[in-house]
């Protein structure tokens, strides 16, 4: 039986992405900067084996200073809804992030 070997290998970085971005959460309340550190190696990993991040993982992380964004927690979550976008603002470096609904 032929395997496809991309399709195999993106599999691999897909679930090892979900296993990063589940730690770099669960540690975002204790120990940010490892939590970071979680989330650069999983950038690193998604960019080194040409695998987009999912939808979910992408909106959650900030842009600038790669924290995980968890409303209340570490960042600020607020509706404009004159301009039909919710704005997530990352608590450590001020960063807006705007989500289009
Ligand atoms: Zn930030």
């Amino acid at each position: 039986m032929q395997v496809n070997k991309r399709i195999l290998t993106s599999e691999i970085v897909k679930e090892r992405i979900d296993v990063l971005f589940g730690l770099a959460k669960e540690c975002a309340a204790t120990d940010g900067e490892l939590s970071r550190e979680y989330v650069r190696h999983m950038k690193k990993i998604s960019t080194h084996c040409r695998t987009k991040l999912p939808k979910a993982v992408k909106n959650g992380i900030c842009k600038k200073c790669d924290s995980v964004l968890i409303p209340g927690l570490s960042a600020l979550v607020r509706v404009a809804s004159s301009k039909r976008y919710v704005v997530y603002e990352c608590l450590a470096c001020r960063t807006e992030k705007h989500l289009h609904y």
